[in-house]
């Protein structure tokens, strides 16, 4: 492992233009459970289909208690080092930005500027008839004294987290910008994902088919270890910070 994290950080010392991908995993040590695992929210609730959030006055209530349920983990928890050290990096000229599976903000926390939120943000809420975006902490707050979904203030539309839900398509432009990324890029470091869906799954061979390297970094075997130049396995903090221990010593 040890030659492992030495040859990540030479590539990273010597690529002009990497990006990160991340998943779940960067945030469970963050106290965030993925939500596909046993105890995650989707094995306690039936999600509430976009459609159904568009038409029923009802859904649209179950939303927001799953919502405001969910805000309390996300709101309480902390950037971790794996957070930070990609905020460094960003920093310091190394990675040209973090493409994210997650809603939880903690990138941004951490420092990172570039963010492509691939299933939007949690920290957000957007009225869906014009466009309006709030903090959704305030609204969270709203919906928990008075039990009543919120509408938005500037013209009584339907507010919903900035999150995709299930039947939402991904939002195109940071889809786009995303495969661009990692078409541009020498070297693609795939983080805390098992990396079996879509987009997640078709990013690493788009670097790959353009000749960039890929190093997957995660807890468990993932969908994609095959393809990848090198694959190292455990706790991403950890990982993380000994590779910046080679990039700066
Ligand atoms: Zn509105």
């Amino acid at each position: 492992m040890e030659d492992n994290i030495e040859l990540v950080a030479q590539w990273l010392r010597q690529s002009t233009m990497t990006v990160a991908f991340t998943g779940a995993g960067i945030s469970t040590e963050s106290g965030i459970p993925d939500f596909r695992s046993p105890g995650g929210v989707w094995a306690k609730y039936q999600p509430v289909y976009f459609d159904s959030f568009l038409s029923d006055a009802d859904a649209r209530l179950e939303y927001w208690r799953q919502k405001a349920e969910a805000h309390t983990e996300i709101a309480r928890a902390e950037a971790n080092d794996a957070h930070r050290v990609l905020a460094k990096w960003e920093a310091n000229g190394h990675l040209h930005g973090v493409i994210s599976q997650n809603i939880d903000g903690l990138h941004q926390l951490a420092g990172s500027h570039r963010v492509l939120e691939l299933h939007g943000t949690a920290r957000q809420v957007k009225c869906l008839d014009c466009g309006m975006i709030y903090e959704a902490d305030q609204l969270v707050d709203e919906f928990r004294r008075s039990g009543s979904v919120p509408l938005c203030a500037e013209c009584g539309g339907r507010l919903k987290h900035a999150t995709i839900s299930f039947g939402q398509s991904l939002p195109e432009e940071v889809l786009s910008e995303a495969t661009a990324w990692c078409e541009g890029c020498q070297l693609l470091l795939a983080m805390g994902s098992s990396l079996q869906v879509t987009p997640a799954a078709n990013l690493p061979p788009l670097a790959k088919q353009t000749g960039a390297r890929v190093v997957i970094i995660n807890r468990d075997t993932t969908a994609l270890d095959e393809m990848a130049d090198v694959v190292i396995r455990g706790s991403l903090a950890r990982i993380l910070v000994k590779i910046d221990d080679r990039m700066t010593g």
